[in-house]
């Protein structure tokens, strides 16, 4: 029981230093922090408008209630101390994000797309047809629920189905690069050069998608479902 409560708090202050790490060298590099104010200032513009705060305070209630509790109470279940063969920290997080971006992209496209209802809900995020980092959470807020319990349904069902427990750091990488992945896809980046140039085209290649609601690129974290469907732009 100790051990569960100790998974569970590890991946939480790990992710949270790591979080508050990433923000003070995006600070102190000047092409990072340049990008940083020129996001911040169109957030600011975006929470002028009305329609925006209680959109963005909604959407933080949800993540802050799914989130933290799927690291701390829900992923500790399958996760351990004990040391992997180091090809099984690449297996498990890979062996997630398959699992969550094939439910992702079927619902993004077919659902979200594709159905009258989801449509009118998924158009709400649409409004935004150039992001900035606060339109990762200008989403309607069912939209919010789905796509955290698909990663809650993805983390539980590969926890079931491999050998063993998945290591804790493994779960740390996972859920940070899952949610710095999601913020950075809405963010204007337009930074040359490497390894910035990576940032650049995650950000880009959502920002296809945003350009009206005819664009491809559904998947979220990697874009193999994209490929492999020919959705990929
Ligand atoms: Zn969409
Ligand atoms: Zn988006």
């Amino acid at each position: 029981m100790l051990e569960y409560f100790l998974e569970g708090f590890t991946m939480f202050a790990v992710m949270t230093i790591l979080i508050m790490l990433s923000r003070t060298v995006i600070r102190k590099v000047p092409v990072l922090a340049e990008s940083r104010r020129f996001n911040l200032e169109e957030d600011r513009k975006r929470m002028e408008k009305s329609k925006y705060p209680p959109i963005i305070k909604q959407n933080q209630l949800i993540g802050l209630l799914m989130f933290p509790t799927l690291i701390l109470f829900v992923t500790p279940y399958f996760t351990s101390f004990e040391a992997l063969p180091w090809w099984r920290y690449i297996t498990d997080i890979l062996a997630v994000y398959l699992v969550y971006d094939f439910m992702y992209y079927l619902v993004h496209r077919f659902l979200f797309h594709g159905n009258k209802f989801f449509k009118r809900i998924h158009g709400l995020h649409h409004q935004a047809r150039n992001p900035s980092h606060i339109d990762a959470q200008y989403v309607h807020p069912l939209e919010t629920f789905m796509g955290l319990a698909m990663l809650w349904i993805a983390v539980i069902a590969v926890g079931f189905l491999i050998p063993g427990d998945f290591h804790v750091a493994s779960m740390i990488v996972c859920f940070l690069v899952y949610s710095q992945i999601n913020i950075l896809n809405h963010a204007d980046v337009q930074i040359q050069g490497f390894p910035y140039s990576i940032a650049t085209w995650i950000s880009r290649k959502h920002h296809n998608h945003h350009i009206d609601m005819s664009h491809g690129n559904y998947a979220t974290i990697i874009l193999f479902y994209d490929w492999m469907f020919g959705t990929f732009e």
